[in-house]
């Protein structure tokens, strides 16, 4: 698989979006996703990253059926604001779903897969999304 190529890159890039790496501010306590080296809450720079929760209910969620041409082929699919464990909010899509079916309050789990395809570059990214739990 292309994407495997550059072995370190890879894990690197396993790291951060497979095991849910976010940031958790060391001054008012609020953790977030994706980890950024600012507090989105209150500005701080004292962050540190951390592993978050894999798990988590759907807070909102939006169908979207005429998406931007990067993502036209998974349309039509579900955007969700996902409340983990710890009460982050996660910013997600949520997969292996028929849109239909996704409701608030349904629990999910986080799984790495295809996110992105850029039409004539080939260029195909990898990322978080959340299923339904299956247990
Ligand atoms: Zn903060």
């Amino acid at each position: 698989m292309a994407y495997m190529r550059s072995v370190p890159r890879a894990w690197r890039e396993r790291k951060i979006k497979y095991q849910l790496i976010g940031g958790k501010c060391k001054d008012c306590g609020k953790s977030f996703y994706p980890y950024r080296q600012v507090c989105p809450a209150c500005g701080s720079e004292n962050v540190e990253e951390v592993k978050l929760p894999e798990r988590g209910v759907v807070e909102v969620f939006t169908v979207v059926r005429s998406p931007p041409s990067d993502f036209a082929w998974q349309a039509p699919y579900v955007v969700a604001l996902v409340r983990l464990e710890d009460g982050t909010l996660v910013p997600a899509q949520i997969t292996d779903v028929d849109p239909d079916e996704v409701h608030e309050g349904m629990e999910v789990e986080a799984v790495f897969r295809k996110y992105r395809e850029q039409g004539q570059q080939g260029i195909i990214e990898y990322g978080i999304k959340f299923r339904p739990r299956t247990w």
